[in-house]
């Protein structure tokens, strides 16, 4: 289905694209016609730096776990910021910085991709403003600081700077933040500056696109290991490491030669795929963005503070949100107490401290892996080590002295939040 204009409510247009977004991922994100976007050599050199990163036979949690399944993961957390942002964020700047532009702007929740992105405009020499989450500003100064060291301008979320916020501020004056609010305030300020873009690092298709690189080097260092994956698992933000390390595998599902599964993993807090709605919605609190045919949880959507702030999004890429509906792949919720038991496993087994977004993925895989041990059977499963949790030591110390807790979400709490966006189209 295609996205609408948050006017119009007609059918959008690359060109609807351009006063928001650089002109190349306008295109890339409406393209229905090429399979294939080359790489340019100016992005290729950059990724040559990190690239290609890892694909690692997790012997010692198959070990840890007891279980006859054979676990890979790709590790995109050996990228310079730790993440497998930058991926995006470099294709981003680069396509910005060939069309003139000068300034660019975004938000960011949990700070990896403003640290990303902070690199990537550094390395084109674009100017970045990021809006970040306030509760993440407060409560994660070094991601902050790591954007800044990188020299771009950090804004809490939400700030007097925009319309957006101050409205919210007003109404609101203790909000701490969402990042529906950052995305208002950081296209508010894209619009309203000269030479000035806005960028996004998830949900989006061009941003997926730009992950397939996750996928295609798996699948070719999957034929280096001799092994093809039963199942492809990663945690799901808006999609994009998802989809990333999903959809070079799933087109062989797609043309008959393969039966593998797909499963993406979200918090039970922000359970968009597995108890959100297909709809129309906006992609931000203020109703800016185009209208996007999507599983979401609604648009004004609160969730819980939990350490993942990366999966802390109400809404799930177009092409995802498809795939759902036609049961092309599947979706798990994990709650926070299961995700960081995950991850403790998996620092024991394999030495790498994940962070709280990856560990949804690791204990997708470790519930498949005791499956397989139940039953005996021998399956390949491959997730998305999306990153390290490095920076994130202060969740880790509240889990080790039995401080986090799992946020039950109601039936009646979702309920409540479909029903204000019942009537959007
Ligand atoms: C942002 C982020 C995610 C979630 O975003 P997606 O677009 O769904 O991939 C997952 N893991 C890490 C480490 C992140 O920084």
């Amino acid at each position: 289905m295609p996205p609408l204009h948050p006017g119009t409510k007609q059918p959008l247009k690359a060109e609807d694209l351009y006063p928001i977004f650089c002109e190349e991922v306008s295109r890339q994100e409406m393209n229905e016609t090429d399979a294939w976007i080359e790489i340019p050599e100016e992005v290729r050199e950059m990724y040559r730096n990190y690239r290609c990163t890892p694909l690692v036979r997790a012997y010692g949690l198959e070990k840890a776990l007891g279980t006859p399944a054979h676990i890979y993961f790709k590790n995109e957390s050996v990228s310079p910021v730790g993440s497998h942002k930058l991926n995006s964020a470099i294709a981003q700047a680069y396509y910005c910085k060939k069309e003139g532009v000068t300034n660019i702007t975004t938000e960011t929740g949990a700070g990896q991709w403003g640290a990303a992105l902070s690199y990537a405009a550094k390395a084109f020499g674009l100017d970045l403003a990021v809006y970040m989450v306030k509760i993440s500003y407060e409560q994660k100064p070094y991601r902050r600081s790591i954007m800044q060291t990188y020299g771009a301008q950090v804004i809490a979320s939400p700030s007097m700077s925009t319309k957006a916020g101050r409205k919210i501020l007003t109404e609101t004056p203790n909000y701490t933040g969402s990042l529906g609010t950052a995305i208002s305030e950081a296209i508010e300020l894209a619009q309203s500056t000269p030479n000035c873009k806005y960028t996004l690092g998830s949900v989006l298709n061009h941003v997926t696109l730009h992950q397939t690189i996750i996928g295609q080097e798996a699948e070719k260092q999957m034929e280096m290991a001799g092994e093809y994956p039963d199942i492809v698992i990663g945690c799901f933000g808006g999609g994009s490491n998802f989809g990333g390390i999903s959809f070079p595998f799933m087109r062989h599902n797609l043309s008959g030669e393969r039966n593998t599964r797909f499963i993406a993993a979200e918090p039970a807090s922000c359970p968009k795929l597995t108890r959100g709605v297909f709809q129309y919605d906006f992609g931000d609190e203020a109703g800016y963005t185009p209208l996007l045919p999507m599983f979401t949880l609604g648009h004004n959507f609160s969730p819980a503070n939990i350490h993942a702030g990366g999966l802390r999004y109400h809404g799930a890429g177009v092409i995802v949100s498809q795939l759902l509906k036609d049961n092309l792949m599947e979706a798990m919720d994990i709650n926070q107490l299961e995700a960081f038991d995950a991850a403790k496993i998996f620092a024991e087994s394999e030495g790498i401290i994940p962070a709280p977004e990856s560990s949804h993925a690791i204990a997708a895989a470790i519930r498949e892996a005791n499956k397989c041990k139940e039953t005996g059977e021998k399956k390949v499963i491959l997730f998305n080590l999306s990153g390290h949790g490095l920076i994130d030591m202060a969740a880790y110390d509240q889990y080790l002295s039995g401080d986090l807790t799992n946020y039950a979400l109601t039936d009646e709490d979702i309920a409540e939040n479909l029903a204000k966006i019942e009537k959007i189209i």
